[in-house]
């Protein structure tokens, strides 16, 4: 089950949090672990709101080899590392 009713909700503390419906949660297909972080994001025109998985490795600008994340920031991005050229980015 890849879909389901969710809720956007404000806490009394200011914090927003997204809730997942169980069904969609469970399924053997769903790509997240608890307590994952996650890149957010929104479409203003589609109103279409985002949670996308930070890959382990991306390809290195410079040299086109493998390169792994280091941390992932509050911004939204992720900062790498190339293990073989030693270019660090974000992304
Ligand atoms: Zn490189």
């Amino acid at each position: 089950m890849n879909k389901g009713r969710g809720r956007i909700f404000k806490r009394s503390d200011g914090a927003w949090l997204v809730y997942l419906p169980k069904r969609v949660c469970e399924d053997t297909n769903f790509p997240y672990e608890n307590n994952e972080i996650v890149k957010v994001s929104f479409e203003k025109t589609s109103k279409k709101l985002t949670i996308e998985l930070f890959p382990q490795s991306v390809i290195c600008p410079s040299c086109g080899k493998q390169a792994e994340r280091q941390e992932i920031k509050f911004d939204g991005t992720a900062r790498y590392k190339c293990s073989k050229c030693g270019e660090e980015f974000n992304e």
